[in-house]
């Protein structure tokens, strides 16, 4: 444990990847006091390391010292997984219990080596508790940004209730059909203590579900409150006039042309492509759920965003990490968090340096911890990993926690061990459709 009521610790040796892109180096010393790193480099004088009851000192020799990683698209609350003997209506049940089992989740995460998460979209206002109870210190888990149910208009995505039933208060879209009902909703969100507003567009990207005047009037209620917004958008039509209206951040964006973005570009708009959620379906074919025609059109919109991740890196437009994890069965907690990286190596032609930048520094602003987390930097948050392979000669040594040998999330380390057992509630479960 780092923090046995000492004050100060120290990371020494090992190498360090500092998350803002200077070349990683070896490392001398990562001084942490309280919940903040108080210096990099050389170790200051007034630090002594044979002070044991007040310094503990980490030594990382032959390991990887880099920021924690943050999920800038993941659910918490759509009800996986599934678990046997439990009651499932359309992928939720009671709040109580998904909120007890989301708490659950939350350490799994955590232990993959993910520190902060945004959650755009869920279920009551669950995402919101667990936000509060991690802050509070009720329950371990990554720091969580969140927004709450999605505003959808009829024809959007997850609108999806059949039409007997209508939206209540378990789905995961709040159907919105003008512009007062939409402002209700922001401000009914707003009272509530979500951090940013989600807004649905189509599915997959078909036609253009919400009008440019309705784009506009949430991002004016949300912005005037202090309140970012973003959409899942993967039209190319929505994704412009999303970008014009002010939105702050694009989820998917996989149609978007050469126009389409260069209006994300001139608005200054980032992109969180989460093609991760694609390439999974896509990785598991039929068990996913889909039909082939679907399966074929997944292939269609991995390509498509193949086009926008490398045209955006040349039009400078940031583009961050997510990865949708908790959106289906088969998007398993701890397990996906840090894949996106590798797209973005794969497909998009970005070093493996700017794709760790893209999931620590660049991520932070999703997440509402610009120049807070995401770096390794003097009075940034001690948010920490360290790892026992190198992620720049092999990007995938990001993912499921495989090689992540310490986390240490506010200046304390987490317990690693804590919640593995062979008994447990929340393993894969297969899911017969
Ligand atoms: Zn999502």
């Amino acid at each position: 444990m780092a923090s046995n009521g000492n004050s100060t610790t120290v990371i020494r040796n090992g190498t360090l990847i500092d998350g803002a892109g200077n070349p990683a180096k070896q490392n001398e010393a990562v001084v942490i006091e309280g919940n903040r790193i108080r210096s990099v480099g050389g170790l200051p004088p007034d630090v002594n390391l044979e002070d044991r009851d007040n310094v503990q000192v980490i030594d990382a020799s032959g390991r990887w010292i880099m920021p924690g990683l943050i999920d800038g698209h993941c659910h918490l609350s759509f009800g996986f997984p599934h678990m046997p003997g439990v009651p499932s209506a359309r992928g939720t049940t009671s709040p109580e219990f998904s909120t007890l089992r989301a708490a659950r989740n939350l350490g799994k995460i955590l232990r993959s080596g993910v520190t902060s998460i945004a959650c755009p979209g869920g279920t009551w206002f669950i995402d919101v508790a667990l936000r509060d109870a991690v802050e509070a210190g009720l329950i371990e888990g990554p720091r969580i940004n969140c927004a709450g149910r999605f505003i959808a208009t009829y024809g959007s995505i997850l609108d999806n209730e059949p039409s007997w039933v209508g939206t209540p208060e378990h789905a995961l879209a709040k159907l919105c059909n003008n512009v007062s009902d939409m402002i209700t909703e922001v401000r009914r969100q707003c009272k509530h203590g979500v951090n940013f507003i989600k807004m649905a567009d189509s599915q997959y990207g078909e036609t253009q579900t919400i009008s440019k005047e309705e784009l506009a009037a949430v991002v004016e209620e949300a912005h005037r409150r202090n309140v970012p917004v973003t959409i899942h958008s993967r039209g190319a039509g929505s994704t412009r006039a999303a970008a014009q209206a002010g939105v702050d951040w694009i989820l998917h964006a996989d149609l978007a042309g050469e126009e389409d973005l260069d209006a994300v570009a001139e608005a200054g708009c980032r992109l969180v492509p989460t093609a991760t959620a694609l390439q999974r379906a896509i990785e598991l074919g039929v068990q996913s759920g889909r039909s082939e025609r679907e399966l074929d059109r997944v292939r269609r919109h991995i390509e498509a965003g193949a086009f926008v991740l490398q045209r955006s890196r040349e039009l400078g437009i940031k583009v961050l990490c997510g990865t949708d994890t908790g959106n289906s069965p088969h998007m398993h907690y701890g397990e996906l968090h840090a894949n996106e990286a590798e797209l973005l190596v794969k497909h998009g032609g970005y070093t493996p340096m700017e794709a760790i930048q893209a999931c620590t520094r660049d991520n932070a602003y999703v997440v509402g911890l610009e120049n807070q987390v995401g770096t390794i930097e003097e009075g940034r948050l001690a948010d920490i990993i360290l790892l026992d392979a190198d992620p720049l000669a092999d990007i995938r040594v990001l993912q499921a926690g495989r090689h992540v040998a310490m986390v240490i999330k506010n200046g304390k380390a987490v317990d690693l061990e804590r919640g593995r057992s062979d008994e447990d509630p929340l393993a894969f479960q297969p899911v017969s459709f």
